[in-house]
């Protein structure tokens, strides 16, 4: 924190209202936000949080209530306003020209629109000046739609700077970025900080807030039901005052009593379409009851090792056991087979493989195995068993809102992962594969599925776990292998350390860092 942090406020909220149709989005919203400051805003999906920044940088207007800048009364009716008070968005969905290069994209709609000829040496002059004042460098000529998502939101946080933001807001940054693309992004934040400038943190991460933000507030159904501290609150507290009870952050587990082998993978290469090698000679063993969770940062090859085990995608060399029955992995992919030898696999993107959007929740609640007998009557699926047995299992998964017709799109990404969880848990696998549990998942929601997959470890199945999240995989894991470069770099016990975790991740073996 710096000195400037206790001026008087940037941004003050009074008495925020908006509703859409019947969906009071936010409901008397009251918030004061220092000059200099990270404010964190978290909330659960639907809490509120996008809505109050987009009435913030103009995108709608508020019901009732009033916003002040800097002490001033402003009336922000669009996003040009919003730029003209110094306000600054860097969107979910980022709002670039992929086909322009970055330096195009930072002129673009600044001064009055786009003069891309006129003025483009004074643009690239300050875009390295920025660059260079708040260590964000990237290339002034490079194609937007080229760079990794993580040079592409740091254009975004550029062309707010350039033109003239002292108030950011960030709505949800670190969900598309790896979490060493994310350190990198609360740096950048230090020294937005230090410089004097206040930002808007909204995330539902709570590790990230108490990481990087001076203050926090809660959001809970529309309404703002806290401001702390950060220094003054914990994780636990905010987890909470999320959810409106007290949150399991810790799983609570017996230790595992493992058995017999259920699961075996022996020498595993995977090559992606581009000819790069994504999985280098990976083999694991899985037993009856145990969980083995599987670290690594995104994009060291989880993916392709939980597809190609799965049955997904072809391996150049391998061989999986479940059970009894080899599977060779190099011929024709065969998911079905891989379901019928008894392997359950929660997919980690739900949407592209878990689910079809369009598709109601009762049929999502059978998709790959509609087949099965018992959901047909003669040559007809026997909808209403079909119906039955979805409501049963909204019921046992608290999946809301309780419909078997609603569309899997209506749902929010807790409940939509509730409804893949339900249909590969119940058919009763011996072997689950789950990749990413809780990714976009709301954090009561977190706490049911870490319920569900230790009840299936103490089942005595044999539990297959990929997951980024490091905090996820240390404690919910019996065993923990890290991955780096398509390669398994070591295997620990539970109780190994972040920081030695941290660094396998990193790719640097425990030898190299004694
Ligand atoms: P958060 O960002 O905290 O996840 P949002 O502000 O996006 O929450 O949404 C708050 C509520 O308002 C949700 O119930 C959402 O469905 C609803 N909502 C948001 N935007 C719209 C819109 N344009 N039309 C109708 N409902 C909306
Ligand atoms: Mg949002």
């Amino acid at each position: 924190m710096n000195a400037q942090a206790h001026q008087g406020p940037a941004i003050e909220l009074k008495g925020i209202g908006k509703s859409f149709g019947p969906v009071v989005a936010n409901k008397d919203i009251d918030l004061v936000v220092g000059k200099g400051s990270v404010h964190g805003i978290i909330g659960e999906n639907g809490a509120g949080k996008s809505t109050l920044m987009s009435i913030l940088y103009g995108f709608y207007t508020a019901d009732t209530g009033e916003i002040l800048i800097s002490g001033k009364k402003a009336h922000i009716p669009d996003s040009k306003a919003a730029i003209e008070s110094g306000i600054g968005m860097v969107h979910q969905h980022f709002m670039l020209v992929d086909t322009f290069s970055v330096v195009e994209n930072i002129m673009l709609g600044a001064e009055g629109g786009a003069m891309l000829d006129k003025g483009i040496d004074d643009a690239r002059k300050e875009l390295k000046r920025l660059a260079e004042e708040y260590d964000m460098h990237v290339d002034p000529d490079a194609i937007v739609g080229e760079l990794p998502v993580g040079l592409q939101q740091r254009v975004e946080i550029l062309k707010a700077l350039y033109r003239g933001a002292d108030i950011l807001i960030l709505d949800e940054p670190t969900g598309v970025l790896t979490p060493a693309e994310a350190d990198h992004l609360f740096r950048i934040l230090d020294v937005l900080r230090n410089e004097g400038k206040t930002v808007l943190l909204i995330t539902h991460k709570l590790r990230e807030i108490m990481h990087i933000t001076d203050t926090v507030s809660v959001m809970r159904r529309g309404e703002m039901v806290a401001t702390r501290k950060t220094a003054e609150t914990s994780m636990s507290e905010l987890a909470e005052l999320m959810v409106g009870r007290s949150v399991l952050l810790e799983v609570e587990k017996q230790p595992a009593k493992p058995g017999a082998p259920l699961l075996k993978v022996e020498n595993l290469n995977v090559k992606d379409e581009r000819g790069v090698m994504r999985v280098k000679n990976a083999s694991l063993e899985v037993r009856a009851g145990e969980i083995l969770g599987i670290a690594g940062v995104s994009g060291n090859g989880q993916s392709e090792l939980l597809k190609a085990i799965s049955g997904i995608e072809k391996a150049q060399t391998g061989k999986v056991t479940i059970g009894t029955h080899v599977i060779d992995l190099t011929g024709e992919c065969d998911a079905a087979a891989m379901r019928d030898y008894g392997m359950s696999h929660v997919p980690e993107d739900r949407h592209k493989m878990g689910l079809v959007n369009a598709f109601s929740e009762a049929e999502n609640s059978i998709l790959g195995y509609h087949r099965e007998p018992k959901y047909s009557k003669g040559l007809l699926l026997d909808k209403e068993f079909i119906r039955k047995e979805a409501m049963e299992r909204i019921e046992k998964y608290d999946i809301r809102p309780p419909s078997t017709e609603l569309k899997a799109a209506k749902f929010s990404g807790g409940n939509q992962q509730k409804i893949v969880l339900a249909r590969e848990i119940e058919r009763d696998p011996d072997v689950l594969i789950i990749g990413q549990p809780t990714r976009g998942v709301d954090i009561g929601a977190i706490e049911y599925i870490h319920k569900r997959i230790i009840e299936m470890r103490d089942a005595g199945k044999a539990v297959l776990l990929v997951s980024v999240e490091l905090d996820e995989i240390r404690s919910l894991s019996d065993r923990i292998m890290v991955m780096f470069d398509g390669e398994i770099m070591g295997e620990r016990g539970p109780e190994a350390s972040e920081q030695e975790l941290g660094l396998l991740m990193a790719g640097v073996k425990n030898t190299e860092a004694a």
